[in-house]
């Protein structure tokens, strides 16, 4: 589902790369961590698969398309099969949670009832059905990133990447949300996450890729968070 073949990133007017000689590759269906230190690039992995940057060599391959060679007007659909969550929610404001949720559907024109019927089993599926009409700041944290994962797999995406998607949340809220990834990753979802949270990495027992200053130096099947030092 997700393919790096020798990838490097240099960032213009930077010497070190952010990315260096990685090459792994994620599944259909599979769960991935991502660890490493601040600044080890793990960010910018999960950029070269949305194509929100470029490598400078080597090769990206996500869903099924060659990165370096998709025209720009292709972007957007490769846009459309990945859901993204971050640590700071990034909810729109103004809107109630069904709102937040129904808006990336009604960006791609689909029809009301489909759109009602969908928001409806997606609040349902992140236990936020009751909610619907409050305003982000009316909701917990773990709330709030309830609405944000909800909004990044309404359309049924194939691939979810996730960036430190607990780094705001308290550790039992954060089992939760991590329990809710795990649950839309039975379902088929693939998953990729960055984070920084040990105690997660380690309950869940999942893959786990480190980055350290951008070499892939560790690629566990069933790993545990503890930093190659
Ligand atoms: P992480 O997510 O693990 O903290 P990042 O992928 O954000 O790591 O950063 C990896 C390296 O690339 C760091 O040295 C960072 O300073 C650098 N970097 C990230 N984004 C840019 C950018 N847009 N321009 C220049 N350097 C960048
Ligand atoms: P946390 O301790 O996780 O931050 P809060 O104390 O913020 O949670 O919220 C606890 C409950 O109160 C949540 O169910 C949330 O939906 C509700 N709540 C919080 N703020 C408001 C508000 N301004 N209006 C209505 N309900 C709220």
């Amino acid at each position: 589902m997700i393919r790096f073949d020798h990838v490097s990133k240099v960032y213009p007017r930077t010497t070190r790369p952010a990315l260096d000689d990685v090459s792994a590759s994620i599944e259909r269906g599979q769960f991935a961590f991502v660890v490493g230190s601040s600044g080890s690039g793990k960010s910018t992995l999960l950029r070269l698969v949305l194509k929100e940057e470029t490598a400078t060599s080597g090769r990206v391959q996500v869903a099924g398309r060659e990165l370096e060679r998709l025209p720009r007007r292709d972007v957007p659909a490769l846009r459309r099969e990945i859901g993204c969550v971050f640590q700071d929610f990034r909810l729109l404001p103004a809107k109630t949670v069904t709102d937040n949720v129904a808006f990336a559907l009604q960006v791609i024109g689909g029809r009301r009832r489909d759109i009602r019927r969908q928001v409806g089993e997606t609040l349902e599926m992140v236990g936020l059905q009751d909610l619907g009409r409050r305003l982000p700041h009316e909701l917990s944290g773990g709330e709030q990133q309830r609405v944000a994962i909800a909004r990044a797999i309404v359309n049924r995406p194939s691939i979810l990447l996730a960036d430190e998607p607990t780094g705001n949340l308290d550790p039992a809220t954060s089992l939760d949300i991590i329990n809710l990834l795990d649950q839309i990753n039975r379902r088929g979802t693939t998953v990729l996450m960055a984070t920084h949270d040990d105690e997660i990495v380690n309950a869940m027992r999942r893959r786990v890729l480190e980055l350290d200053e951008g070499r892939l130096v560790r690629d566990d099947e069933r790993g545990e968070y503890a930093l190659t030092r």
